[in-house]
């Protein structure tokens, strides 16, 4: 089992401790993932129907029964747009599909103890797929945090540690434990988004393996961005597809790195001070990622579009109204869906994303 870095492309033994390259770079799986449309039609649907495109090495999955999420149309700007219902997983958010793969890993490397950093939907699932597994979780946040989603993680029984200052120093604080641990990082651990590739996938099989014109998915550290890019240009090296499908990524205006890189034609995120938002699941200043996710939209003529809160809460009302009740950073997607389409910069098949449910963010 191998990983190799994506800057300097070395390949590294995977190891308990190593979450990152030596030249710094984040690494990714080194193995040859495989497109096996006939075998997956004749299993049950669910994440875990496209194995052979995962780095599993036959390891046994850390399930807690990963549905194919519904892909639901709803009329928007007098057109049709297919919603694909990622709140419905088990602890609210599409994270389960990277947690799963993760934590199915640890296990399989006998990893007794994880460490993560993450104030929201990935210290989740990282901790409810820990307790499925049998392995100790503890997540790191900063002590300004307050928030349902901390409640959930100490119900799974993960230990939440709050770190006073900065989210800087909350970063120290996880790697210092990542030392002795194992750092099951929703943004450096490449097995997380090779797990939410499966959303990629399984929207391409929904979809009866045509390809959709536009892709409309908020992004922050890019785990959802990436892992649909991924699966989309697996399927074009397949045969599959012959196109790209475009990716939209969307930020709120408060956080907008990648939306002001995009616009300079820059190949690494901007520089930003970030204002609060209700977008608060894909406030990330400093993305890991953003160069992949700069690279990956250029590659498939896609865009970047940032959307204020008033916006996003006026898209949580609609959808809401509608019976679909979402967080805001899973509404932000359908203000960005409605804006491209009234602008006509999105246009044919588009499908976007409800990431995270109402219940997380209930007031
Ligand atoms: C994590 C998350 C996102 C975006 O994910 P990134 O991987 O940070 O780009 C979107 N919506 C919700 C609800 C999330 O929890
Ligand atoms: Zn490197």
């Amino acid at each position: 089992m191998q990983w190799k870095c994506a800057i300097c492309g070395q390949t590294k033994a995977v190891t308990i401790q190593r979450w990152r390259c030596d030249c710094g770079g984040v690494l990714e799986c080194d193995f040859t993932p495989q497109v096996q449309l006939d075998a997956w039609a004749r299993r049950e649907p669910g994440m875990w129907r496209y194995a052979e495109a995962l780095p599993l090495y036959g390891a046994t999955p850390v399930s807690l029964g990963e549905p194919a999420t519904p892909l639901v149309p709803l009329e928007l700007e007098g057109g049709k747009v297919l919603v694909k219902q990622e709140q419905l997983f088990s602890t609210g958010s599409y994270k389960d599909r990277g947690a799963a793969l993760l934590l199915t890993m640890a296990r399989h490397l006998g990893v007794g103890s994880v460490v993560e950093d993450s104030s929201g939907n990935a210290g989740c699932a990282v901790s409810a797929y820990a307790a499925r597994a049998g392995i100790r979780c503890e997540v790191f946040v900063p002590e300004s945090t307050s928030s349902a989603k901390l409640a959930q993680m100490e119900a799974y029984g993960a230990t939440v540690t709050k770190v006073p200052g900065s989210r800087e120093m909350t970063a120290c604080a996880v790697l210092e434990a990542a030392k002795t641990r194992f750092y099951a990082s929703h943004t450096y651990n490449p097995w997380f988004i090779e797990g939410v590739k499966t959303f990629g996938y399984e929207l391409a099989d929904q979809l009866g393996y045509k390809a959709p014109d536009w892709v409309v998915l908020p992004a922050g550290n890019g785990t959802l961005l990436l892992g649909c890019f991924r699966a989309f240009s697996e399927l074009v090296a397949a045969g599959v597809w012959e196109k790209m499908p475009r990716l939209a990524g969307v930020q709120s205006t408060a956080c907008s790195p990648l939306v002001q890189a995009f616009r300079a034609g820059l190949a690494a995120p901007c520089e930003v001070q970030p204002a609060p938002t209700v977008a608060e699941g894909i406030a990330i200043a400093e993305p890991q990622r953003g160069w992949q996710m700069l690279q990956a939209v250029a590659l498939c003529g896609g865009l970047f579009q940032a959307i204020d809160d008033e916006e996003t809460m006026a898209a949580r009302r609609w959808a809401a109204l509608r019976g679909f009740f979402v967080e805001p950073t899973a509404a932000i997607a359908l203000a960005a869906t409605s804006r491209l389409l009234r602008e006509g910069r999105i246009t044919g098949t588009v499908v976007t994303v409800f990431t995270g449910h109402g219940l997380k963010h209930a007031h």
